[in-house]
C-alpha cells in the first residue's frame, strides 16, 4: 500500500468516533481532527484497510488562501452574543488541522433502453391588445415557447467519474460546507499530501452504489439531450445494466479546528479547502452571560442603596430637589436589576436555537 501512496503512511483511528486516517508515518501523537477529544491511536495496517488499499485518483488540492482562510475564521466567531473565552480567531486559526475527506468515483460501461422527452426552444409571435390614451393599440410581442417530441432508444456507453459517497456523513457535510468541484482535482501526487490527515472511506463500493445511479442517469440524460440537439429533457427514463465499475477515491480539502465552551468540551469547526465558507456549532457562554449580569444587577442594588441614603438626606433636609433624585435613582436601579436578566435569556435562547439547527 505504501509504496502504491509514494508515501510512508500509518493508518490510525479515534476510538471516541471511529474515524479513521492515514497519517505520514513518525508524525507525533495527534488529536482526532473529527471530534478533537481523544488522540489518534494506531491501526493494523493488514486487518482494517482491507477494503480501501488503492490510493486516490484525484486531489482536489487546498488553494484557499491565507487571507480568506484568516477572515472565515473571524467571521464565525462574531456574531455569537456572549462568546466563550476561547473562541477567538488566533487559536481557531493556531488550532488548524487539514484533512483530506474522501469520496468514490466509479466507471461503468453502460447498456441501456431509454425514453424521454426533447424540448426545442421557438420563437411565437402573439399580439396584445393596450388601451392607451383614447384608442387601443396592438403590440406585437415576442416570446420563446417550448415544443415537446417524444424520443426512444438505446445507447451503450462507458461512463467515468461518476461520484458517489465514501462517508457516512457526505451528505451532511455537503449541507455544511457545500459542493466540491470535481472539475477543479488534479492527478494524485504524494506530494500533495504534505502534513494532511487522509480520512478512510466508511462506506463500502457496494453500499454506496445505488447513490451513483442517479449520477450516470444525469449523464446518459444529457447526452441525449445533447444528441438531439435539444434544449431541455425530461421525464427521462431507462432500463439499464451495468458492466466492469470500477472504483477510484477522490480527496477533497477541508480544514478543521475548534474553541472550548464553557464546559471544556470541544467545539469543531468545519471550513471548506476551496472556498472558505465555514461551519460548525455556535455556542454562546452562559458563564459570560452570568457575570456579565451580576455586573448590572449589582451596579443596580449599590443604585438603590445610594438612593435610599439620598431619600434621608432628602427627608432630614426638606429638599424636594433631592427627593426627586432619590425617585429617579430607585427608577434607574429598578430597570438595572430587571436589565440583568437580559444576558442570560440572549444566551439561552441562541444556544436553544442553534441546537435546533437541522443537523
Ligand atoms: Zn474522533
Amino acid at each position: 500500500m505504501q509504496q502504491d501512496w509514494g508515501a510512508r503512511l500509518v493508518p490510525v483511528v479515534c476510538e471516541q468516533c471511529d474515524w479513521r486516517y492515514l497519517l505520514p508515518a513518525g508524525s507525533p501523537a495527534q488529536l482526532c481532527p473529527n471530534c478533537f477529544q481523544q488522540e489518534l491511536a494506531g491501526l493494523d495496517p493488514a486487518g482494517e484497510l482491507e477494503p480501501y488499499p488503492y490510493p486516490p485518483e484525484l486531489v482536489l488540492p487546498f488553494t484557499l488562501d491565507e487571507d480568506k482562510l484568516a477572515q472565515a475564521v473571524v467571521q464565525f466567531a462574531r456574531n455569537i452574543p456572549f462568546a466563550p473565552k476561547d473562541l477567538n480567531p488566533a487559536l481557531l486559526k493556531q488550532r488548524l488541522r487539514r484533512v483530506y475527506v474522501p469520496a468514490w468515483l466509479v466507471d461503468a460501461q453502460v447498456t441501456a433502453q431509454f425514453q424521454a422527452e426533447v424540448g426545442f426552444d421557438y420563437q411565437a409571435v402573439s399580439h396584445r391588445e393596450k388601451y392607451a390614451g383614447s384608442s387601443w393599440q396592438t403590440q406585437e410581442v415576442q416570446e420563446t415557447r417550448i415544443r415537446w417530441e417524444p424520443r426512444v432508444g438505446r445507447l451503450q456507453r462507458p461512463y467515468q467519474n461518476v461520484p458517489a459517497p465514501a462517508l457516512e456523513v457526505e451528505s451532511r457535510l455537503q449541507r455544511r460546507l457545500g459542493e466540491f468541484d470535481q472539475a477543479r482535482a488534479v492527478a494524485y501526487e504524494p506530494v500533495l499530501l504534505g502534513q494532511t490527515f487522509v480520512h478512510l472511506p466508511n462506506r463500502q463500493p457496494a453500499d454506496a452504489w445505488s447513490e451513483a445511479l442517479p449520477g450516470f442517469q444525469a449523464r446518459a440524460a444529457e447526452e441525449c439531450r445533447l444528441a438531439a440537439e435539444a434544449q431541455h429533457i425530461r421525464d427521462f427514463r431507462w432500463s439499464a445494466a451495468f458492466a466492469g465499475q470500477n472504483w477510484a477515491q477522490w480527496l477533497r480539502p477541508v480544514y478543521s479546528t475548534f474553541y472550548l465552551d464553557d464546559e471544556g468540551r470541544p467545539r469543531p469547526v468545519l471550513v471548506h479547502g476551496q472556498s472558505g465558507r465555514i461551519d460548525g456549532e455556535r455556542r454562546a457562554s452562559r458563564r459570560r452571560a452570568q457575570t456579565a449580569a451580576m455586573w448590572i444587577g449589582g451596579f443596580g442594588v449599590g443604585l438603590f442603596v445610594l438612593a435610599v441614603l439620598l431619600g434621608l438626606a432628602a427627608y432630614s433636609l426638606s429638599s424636594s430637589l433631592l427627593a426627586l433624585l432619590a425617585v429617579l435613582m430607585v427608577v434607574l436601579a429598578f430597570v438595572l436589576v430587571a436589565g440583568a436578566l437580559i444576558p442570560p435569556l440572549v444566551v439561552w435562547r441562541f444556544n436553544r436555537r442553534q441546537a435546533q439547527r437541522p443537523d
